[in-house]
């Protein structure tokens, strides 16, 4: 289909902050799809590839103002200053292609097939040339443009469409457009798109059968990552078996990271909670699967916790988050910093979905299939009572043995990829942390100079993660050098250097950040104030660890903010 269709539709999208003004559009539009223009529903997303695929567009800034002044005959210090002027890259190409065409008279028709077509080669390219290659994929795109279409390619480039769609939104846009969309259509096009990770395999069926009862066919399958479920809070013991029911299970809550396992055949791939495939970095962990979970095909659910060598004490997440990201040396990491692997859920076993089944009878299969080896692999610790001083001796315990407290899970619930749902809920002790995304920075002076020293933190403002508003500076708990490469923590300068790939805008000593580096931070309390948008600082914020493993969606919202600051008044009152 024409770009110029797609182009027009996210202006339309992007001229109302109104949600049902938004869907109104997008099932219109979704409506006109062919079976053939599937992929439009991740050019929709500013993808080019269904979310449970690696490869993203990941184009930087730079790149794009060269590819701006190639299409369209401008030097690049002219991009840079009509950048500065505007502060939109997106509307730079826009102007700039404007005026192009107003001296030039051919013009290719877009179609959207091309620009997927040359987006879907950059991820690809690798080694030397690359830059001139990329650049030259997309000079070909922008110089067939028109000044609108110019203006969402390069904001798809850039990873920055601004046009306010989210999952949620195709979905209820689909469910608009080819059902009625109410709670049964939305929820089984979640479910839908839950299994799959895939909108445009969503669509597919849909387009093709057109029946809500089709959709079932989706399913899990193993080798591709799935959102896991998540978990919510209580506050106390009475609260927990409240929401979850009597009896429940109660598991120690480990302080690691999130690790999905799939196995067919002689392949083990490994996920984290944020889609990433990490199979290369935990060698050791592939053996565990091979030799103690019996089974010719599954997916199991985990928690990897580390521990040390020696004494066989459990070690925080911080001390061995680096082993996520590690690319080399792993043989030696391994060594260093081994990790056990919590196994407390399977969602797929011999060629059948298990999401269905609940909870007792998936953690019966669990028990059935993995053999305990510990230090290497285990089911997670676990009781099953109704009995409230039981389930606060085994907390007791679960804390002494250095975890962050225990979960309560309904015996009878599913599994719900990516929800935050009631019957899933952790307890731990009254700590105040919250897990923020880096928003902006300040260069230091003296010895601090050359790097950034104090940091903007912001929570979510939406569910997907895409805006995030403001509510502190940090430069608490950041060390002055970098220590030994296994050292927990991190120096201003490691930090400075996480960030410059995302640096937005520069003034004077301040920098603008894009929302990428997510930290979790202790603090002391949470104050109204004027001085940030969210209308809330936090007062002596910590810095505690760098959180590879969460994506943006899985940020603080502002709401557990403003829940967090009406707990703390209420403690202050009767405490
Ligand atoms: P939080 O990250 O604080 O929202 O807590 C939820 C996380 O705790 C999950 O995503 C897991 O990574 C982790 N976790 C640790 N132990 C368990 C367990 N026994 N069951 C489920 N999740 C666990």
């Amino acid at each position: 289909m024409k770009y110029e269709k797609l182009a027009q539709t996210y202006d339309e999208l992007s001229s109302t902050t109104k949600r049902l003004e938004k869907i109104g559009i997008l099932s219109k539009f979704l409506k006109q799809l062919k079976e053939e223009d599937r992929d439009v529903l991740y050019l929709l997303l500013g993808d080019i590839y269904p979310e449970y695929d690696e490869r993203r567009i990941g184009i930087s800034n730079q790149i794009a103002i060269k590819s701006i002044a190639k299409a369209t005959g401008s030097e690049n210090k002219d991009v840079v200053k009509k950048w500065k002027e505007i502060g939109d890259i997106g509307k730079v190409a826009e102007v700039l292609i404007a005026k192009k065409k107003q001296s030039t008279l051919h013009k290719n028709i877009l179609t959207t097939e091309k620009v997927i077509e040359n987006l879907r080669k950059l991820p690809d390219l690798v080694g030397k040339g690359t830059v001139n290659k990329k650049l030259s994929l997309i000079t070909e795109l922008l110089t067939s443009a028109s000044p609108i279409e110019a203006l969402y390619l390069v904001r798809t480039l850039i990873g920055d469409l601004r046009i306010g769609i989210q999952e949620s939104t195709v979905r209820d846009s689909l469910a608009e457009a080819f059902f009625e969309r109410n709670k049964e259509s939305t929820e089984k096009i979640q479910h839908a798109i839950d299994k799959t990770n895939d909108v445009a395999a969503v669509f597919d069926v849909i387009k093709k059968n057109g029946k809500l009862k089709d959709l079932e066919k989706l399913q899990l399958q193993v080798g591709k990552p799935i959102k896991v479920m998540l978990a919510d809070k209580a506050k106390t013991i009475e609260e927990a078996f409240k929401k979850v029911g009597k009896p429940a299970a109660i598991e120690y809550k480990y302080d690691g990271f999130r690790l999905l396992a799939h196995k067919t055949g002689d392949s083990v791939i490994l996920f984290t909670r944020n889609l990433e495939n990490v199979t290369k970095q935990f060698p050791e962990v592939i053996d565990y699967i091979k030799k103690y979970v019996k089974g010719d095909s599954f997916i199991i659910d985990s928690e990897a916790v580390g521990f040390d060598k020696k004494t066989k004490e459990y070690k925080p997440f911080q001390e061995i988050s680096q082993r996520i990201r590690r690319k080399y040396d792993i043989e030696k990491i391994q060594n260093e910093l081994p990790v056990e692997i919590n196994v407390f859920d399977i969602l797929y076993y011999n060629g059948k979905s298990l999401l269905d089944e609940p909870f007792e009878k998936r953690t019966e299969l669990v028990s059935k299939i993995v053999k305990n080896h510990p230090y290497k692999i285990i089911r997670s610790k676990k009781i099953v009572t109704s009995d409230e001083k039981k389930a606060k001796e085994f907390y007791e315990m679960a804390l002494k043995d250095n975890q962050e407290g225990v979960m309560f899970k309904n015996l009878k619930a599913e599994y719900q990829p990516g929800r935050r749902v009631g019957h899933m809920l952790k307890i731990k002790p009254e700590e105040r942390d919250l897990d923020l995304v880096i928003t902006g920075g300040e260069y230091g002076t003296g010895r601090r100079g050359g790097w950034l020293s104090s940091f903007i933190l912001s929570c979510r403002v939406d569910s997907a993660g895409k805006t995030f508003t403001e509510i502190g500076k940090m430069g608490t708990g950041i060390k002055e050098k970098a220590t030994e490469e296994t050292d927990s923590g991190i120096s201003f300068h490691e930090l400075t250097e996480k960030l410059k790939p995302y640096f937005k805008k520069e003034n004077g000593k301040m920098v603008e950040i894009k929302p990428k580096i997510i930290i979790s931070v202790t603090y002391q309390e949470i104050q109204k104030s004027p001085n940030y948008n969210s209308g809330f600082a936090l007062r002596f914020p910590r810095f505690t660890a760098l959180r590879p493993d969460k994506p943006l969606s899985e940020v603080s919202s502002l709401k557990e903010v403003k829940k967090d600051f009406e707990n703390q008044k209420r403690n202050w009152r009767y405490g």
